[in-house]
C-alpha cells in the first residue's frame, strides 16, 4: 500500500488533495502517515480520523491539548509546533504533499526529500527561497520533486519526452488577478477585500492577494528558473484572463506546446499523485466551442512592479530569493493588517533587496540552510522597519493636511 503525508492538509491545496484521496479510496487505499495543519484543529482532527493518519500535527505548540482531546480514542497520535512538523517529515512516506503556505514549508520539504520521497511541491516559496539547496537535496537522496503549481505542472507535462536543450522559451500565463481591469491610479487605494475577488481561481487568502499584485507570478518566474534550470531571458509572462491555458513551452523549431484545462487545482495535484500514469480526475471538461476565444495581453510593468523585481532577484541569484520571499511575506502581512497600501508592498520588497545587497554576494554553491534562514530573518526585520516608516509617514502626513 502506498504511504503518504500532507503538510498543510487543512489549506486550499491540502483539502483538494484530501478530496482526491477520498475519491481514490481514502484510508482503504493509502497508508496515511502524517497530516499537518495550522489553527483549524477541528478540521485537522476530522481528516486525521477519516484517513486514519498515524500522526496529526498542528503548527502552534499551544494547540496540543485541544488536538489531543479531539483525537482521543482515535488511535491518531497528536503533536504540535514547528519542530514536530519537521519530525513528521522525517517519517518515511512514498509521496509527500508540500502545501504549507510561505517559507515555513521549506524545512519539512527538505526533511522529506532526505528519505527519498516523491515531493509534490505546491509550496513555491521553498524553491524561491532556497532553490539550489532543494534541488541538491533531491539529487543527493534520489528523491523526486513534482511541481504542483498549475503553471509548473503544465510546463512539466509539456516537457514529457522532450529534451530541455530544445526549449527556447517558457511562457507563464497569468490571470491578472482581481484588480486586472482597474485603472492604474485606483490601485493605490485597493483594499484587502478588493484584492481577494479573484476572477477564476479559488485559493488561499495569501496567494489570492499575491495574484492581484503579481507577486505570485514573480515567485513563479523564479520557481521556473530554479526548477527547470532555464535562463531568466527564456521566461516570459503573458496575461491570459480566461485561465484555461495553464502555461506553454516554446521549442527551437517554433512549436509551442500548451496545457489546457479548467482552472481546478485537482488537475495539477492529481497529475502529481498519479505520475507517471494518468488517472480519471473529477474536473470539468472544456467545451471549446463554448469557450470560443482565448485572449492574451502583455503585462504592464508599471502596474506590476513585482515582475521587474523578479528579474532583479534572478540577476542577483544566491540568497536574493530568500530575501525577496521573506520581504514579500512581511509586506503582505502589513497590507493585510492595514499598515501599508496595495502598491506599497513592492516598495518594501525593493528597499529590502537594495539594503541587503552587501549581504547577498554569496554564490549558490555555498548556500546552506543556515545561510538561508539568516537572510530570511534579516529580511523580515528590514521589511518590517521599512513598512513601519511608510505607515508612520502616512500618519505624519495625515496630521498636517
Ligand atoms: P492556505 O492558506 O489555504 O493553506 C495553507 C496551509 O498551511 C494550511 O493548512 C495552514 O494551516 C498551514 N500553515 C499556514 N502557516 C503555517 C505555518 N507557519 N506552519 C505550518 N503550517 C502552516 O494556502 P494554499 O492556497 O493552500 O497554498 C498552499 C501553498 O500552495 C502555497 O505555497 C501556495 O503558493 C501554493 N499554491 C496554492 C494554489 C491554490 O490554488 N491554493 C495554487 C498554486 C500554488
Ligand atoms: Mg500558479
Amino acid at each position: 500500500m502506498r504511504s503518504l503525508s500532507i503538510f498543510g492538509a487543512t489549506g486550499s491545496v491540502g483539502e483538494q488533495t484530501v478530496d482526491l484521496l477520498r475519491r481514490a479510496g481514502g484510508a482503504e487505499a493509502f497508508r496515511v502517515v502524517a497530516l499537518t495543519g495550522g489553527r483549524n484543529l477541528s478540521r485537522l482532527a476530522d481528516m486525521a480520523r477519516e484517513l486514519r493518519a498515524e500522526v496529526a500535527v498542528c503548527a502552534d505548540a499551544l494547540g496540543l491539548p485541544e488536538l489531543r482531546e479531539r483525537l482521543a480514542g482515535s488511535g491518531v497520535e497528536a503533536a504540535a509546533g514547528p519542530e514536530a512538523i519537521a519530525e513528521a517529515a522525517d517519517r518515511p512516506a512514498d509521496w509527500v504533499m508540500s502545501a504549507i503556505v510561505g517559507a515555513a514549508g521549506l524545512v519539512p520539504g527538505i526533511r522529506a526529500l532526505r528519505h527519498g520521497a516523491v515531493l509534490a511541491l505546491a509550496n513555491k516559496e521553498s524553491l524561491v527561497t532556497a532553490g539550489p539547496l532543494l534541488m541538491a537535496e533531491a539529487a543527493q537522496h534520489g528523491a523526486r520533486i513534482l511541481p504542483v503549481d498549475s503553471e509548473h505542472s503544465a510546463i512539466f507535462q509539456a516537457l514529457v519526452g522532450e529534451d530541455i536543450a530544445a526549449v527556447e522559451r517558457i511562457i507563464l500565463t497569468a490571470s491578472g488577478g482581481a484588480l486586472r481591469d482597474w485603472p492604474l491610479e485606483a490601485l493605490a487605494k485597493a483594499t484587502v477585500s478588493d484584492a481577494l475577488a479573484h476572477p477564476n481561481w479559488a485559493m488561499g487568502q495569501r496567494i489570492t492577494i499575491d495574484s492581484a499584485s503579481m507577486f505570485n507570478k514573480a515567485l513563479e518566474v523564479i520557481e521556473t528558473r530554479e526548477f527547470f534550470g532555464v535562463e531568466p531571458e527564456q521566461i516570459e509572462v503573458i496575461i491570459h484572463p480566461e485561465s484555461l491555458i495553464h502555461s506553454m513551452v516554446g521549442y527551437r523549431d517554433g512549436a509551442i506546446m500548451a496545457h489546457l484545462g479548467a482552472p481546478d487545482m485537482r488537475h495539477a495535484i492529481g497529475y502529481a499523485l498519479n505520475w507517471p500514469a494518468r488517472a480519471e480526475l473529477p474536473v470539468a471538461r472544456l467545451d471549446l466551442a463554448q469557450v470560443a476565444t482565448l485572449t492574451f495581453r502583455a503585462p504592464d510593468l508599471a502596474r506590476y512592479p513585482a515582475l521587474r523585481l523578479a528579474r532583479a532577484v534572478m540577476a542577483r541569484r544566491g540568497l536574493a530569493g530568500a530575501a525577496f520571499n521573506a520581504a514579500k511575506e512581511v509586506a503582505l502581512d502589513q497590507f493585510l493588517a492595514g499598515g501599508i497600501g496595495f502598491m506599497e508592498m513592492a516598495g518594501v520588497v525593493e528597499a529590502v533587496l537594495e539594503a541587503m545587497d552587501a549581504d547577498l554576494g554569496r554564490e549558490n554553491a555555498t548556500m546552506s540552510l543556515e545561510d538561508v534562514q539568516a537572510v530570511d530573518h534579516l529580511a523580515r526585520i528590514r521589511a518590517a522597519e521599512r513598512a513601519g516608516e511608510i505607515a508612520r509617514g502616512r500618519a505624519g502626513a495625515g496630521r498636517w493636511t
